[in-house]
């Protein structure tokens, strides 16, 4: 791996108190480019801009996959990945829908640790905030022609990922628009599944919600997801959620709160949900909760769906009583740190 270190940070403790997600970027960025079928030796060099041809084909034919995940500091100022293996896997998984070479792992994992450990000190310490970290690949051949790309850039940025007031949301049910269908390219991370997301998000957000909870594109008839989180559901004492498949992101998160809701030995079922059992459920009272979960903000309540015309409001429970709430601070007590972690989750 080659390094390039930055002449001189441009870290300041003023960093830490910006409220944006996604836009302070660290000092360096991990570039590997792909050419006549192999990967270049990775390097590391000042964040900055890169110089692209407007006929790269990313531009052109969406070839364009990403990760997110996120690196925290505990008091002794140990840096710490949660389940970046499960992202590199996932990634590949992308790339290979996508008609895109794989990266291999040493580039990946050994990458991301490098890169990670160089700009620690742009990890934080506060309980709630993290380092994002994203790896993103696209292709880069100089071609409007459409078929696969022959060239490919994989790149790791690292930006500062504040504490979110995760206030609770408002979902409408998905009974048009649809962000993935069987055969096609749901349980990638792609960027065209963000682009084709964000009008039907923006006509929620006219109806008086704040995102879209996705549901099956045949019948409208499953919940599948929401906004860009996986999404669960309280009936009675049970905790549901959809199980992954091609249409469902593999969110770790989702995988992670399952596995911490089954050792604490919550009533547990994966399985399809329909929006009719929800609405049945809500009318008897027995909707208790709704909620995302992702890497971002690892748990978002929500407090209002839209059934059609119909918006159901759901009284949030209190922070013993909800299942978000414990489930939510125990996985967010083995990121930082604090307590054990039986699950080996924290590299
Ligand atoms: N679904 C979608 C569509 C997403 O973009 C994300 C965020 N990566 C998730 C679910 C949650 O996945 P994770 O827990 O791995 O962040």
């Amino acid at each position: 791996m080659i390094i390039e270190k930055i002449a001189e940070s441009r870290f300041n403790d003023s960093v830490f108190e910006s409220k944006v997600f996604g836009k302070n970027f660290t000092d360096h960025m991990l570039v590997a480019t792909y050419k006549d079928g192999q990967w270049s030796e990775p390097k590391i060099m000042p964040y900055g801009p890169l110089e692209f041809t407007p006929a790269a084909m990313a531009f052109h034919y969406g070839q364009a996959i990403f990760e997110g995940m996120k690196a925290y500091k505990n008091e002794n100022d140990e840096v710490f990945i949660f389940r970046p293996e499960k992202n590199f896997e996932r990634f590949n998984l992308s790339a290979e829908r996508l008609n895109m070479p794989t990266i291999p792992e040493e580039i990946f994992m050994d990458g991301i640790k490098t890169i990670v450990d160089l700009d620690r000190q742009w990890v934080p310490k506060n309980y709630g905030t993290s380092l994002y970290i994203r790896p993103t690949m696209f292709a880069t051949e100089e071609a409007v022609s459409a078929r696969a790309s022959n060239e490919y850039m994989f790149v790791v940025l690292l930006a500062y990922a504040p504490n979110y007031y995760d206030k609770p949301l408002s979902v409408k049910i998905a009974d048009y628009f649809s962000r993935s269908a069987q055969g096609g390219v749901g349980f990638a991370k792609c960027a065209g599944n963000y682009a084709a997301s964000f009008y039907p998000a923006t006509q929620a957000q006219k109806e008086g919600y704040d995102q879209v909870i996705w549901t099956d594109s045949i019948e409208h008839k499953y919940i599948e997801e929401a906004g860009t989180m996986n999404v669960m559901v309280r009936i009675g004492d049970k905790l549901l959620t959809a199980p992954t498949s091609e249409r469902i992101l593999n969110g770790v998160t989702r995988d992670s709160i399952l596995t911490l809701a089954k050792d604490a030995g919550l009533d547990v079922e994966v399985r399809p949900i329909s929006v009719q059992e929800m609405y049945d459920a809500h009318k008897e009272g027995q909707l208790k909760e709704v909620f995302g979960c992702g890497t971002a903000v690892v748990i978002n309540a929500y407090n209002a769906v839209g059934f059609g015309e119909e918006r159901a409001e759901i009284e949030l429970l209190s922070e013993t009583e909800s299942f978000a709430s414990i489930l939510k601070n125990k996985l967010k007590d083995i990121q930082y740190g604090l307590i054990e972690d039986p699950y080996g989750w924290r590299i």
